[in-house]
């Protein structure tokens, strides 16, 4: 009797154990907040991206598919600051999923960590804008990816205490390594400072920001609201009259716009990678600052548009 309770005893250990070593399910809206989860996790987890590079996060059809992952999570990862509005709340209503559910310890909003940029003063929806609660293009500045790292870690910790000095020292050697990279970028960066951009989406400004550039118009009218011709002749007038250097679009702005500036101009157009998997060569978010900055470095800038 007394061994067949031990073996059950061992069993039931076992059946623990196991489960304890099963990776946890990470469900990310971006793929910058994928990367940052397998820096983060490691082999600790198994992470589902929602969306890649050359996807408008903010217009994301609802997939069963995407249904189906948010079931099986058990930590969601987004930006949130009203990114995905248009399509997570229907999703996650879809699931039904409790152990990531708003306020718990599996779901985790960038955007509650960072303090937001270009926050309105009065909230207008009528106008169209998509960025109500403020910008939420926040990963664009790396010391945002920091401080989200440090979150996301003691989400971690929350949902799977059995390996939380794993993610304690991974965050740790990632931190290391993050701090290298940034000062590096940082000590090139200094020499775009005051670079007079245009951009179509206001998806950089938490990268104008950290680096100093200077924007000096947006090719849609409100954020989210389609370039028009109006609009475009008015910016004709605007590059006419003071320095640009060149226009910025994320992988997936349509670009019509842009090449209709950039041939009555003569401006150059960089299609930044915007996130991982936005160019060749980026599959982190080490190489997505590298690219970020090669891309800037490689516009010509002349005497007219440095300070
Ligand atoms: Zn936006």
């Amino acid at each position: 009797m007394r061994y067949v309770f031990t073996v059950a005893a061992v069993l039931l250990l076992m059946s623990g154990m196991a489960r304890a070593a099963d990776p946890v399910q990470v469900f990310a809206c971006e793929p910058e907040w994928a990367a940052l989860a397998e820096e983060i996790g490691g082999e600790a987890v198994t992470v589902f991206a929602a969306t890649h590079a050359r996807q408008d996060p903010h217009y994301i059809r609802a997939r069963p598919s995407l249904i189906a992952a948010l079931r099986r999570a058990d930590l969601l990862v987004c930006s949130g600051g009203g990114l995905e509005t248009g399509w997570l709340p229907v999703l996650l209503q879809k699931a039904g999923n409790r152990a990531i559910s708003p306020g718990t310890d599996g779901y985790l909003l960038a955007a509650s960590v960072i303090e937001l940029r270009d926050v309105p003063e009065r909230v207008d929806r009528s106008q169209g804008d998509v960025h109500p609660e403020g910008n939420p293009h926040l990963h664009l500045d790396p010391h945002n990816i920091d401080q989200v790292a440090g979150e996301l870690a003691a989400r971690l910790q929350a949902v799977d205490s059995t390996r939380a000095g794993l993610y304690q020292d991974r965050l740790e050697d990632f931190r290391r390594r993050w701090q290298v990279a940034v000062a590096d970028w940082e000590t090139r960066g200094a020499r775009l400072q005051g670079l007079p951009v245009i951009v179509h989406h206001q998806a950089w400004h938490y990268l104008i920001g950290w680096l100093g550039l200077r924007e000096v118009a947006a090719l849609e009218p409100r954020p989210g609201i389609p370039p028009t011709g109006a609009h475009l002749e008015g910016l004709l007038q605007t590059v006419r009259s003071q320095p640009v250097a060149v226009i910025l679009r994320t992988p997936y702005a349509p670009p019509d716009a842009a090449d209709w500036l950039a041939e009555r101009t003569g401006l150059p157009v960089r299609v930044l990678p915007y996130t991982v998997g936005g160019a060749e060569g980026v599959d982190d978010l080490f190489t997505l600052f590298e690219h970020t900055l090669q891309q800037l470095e490689s516009v010509r800038v002349t005497e007219t548009i440095t300070n």
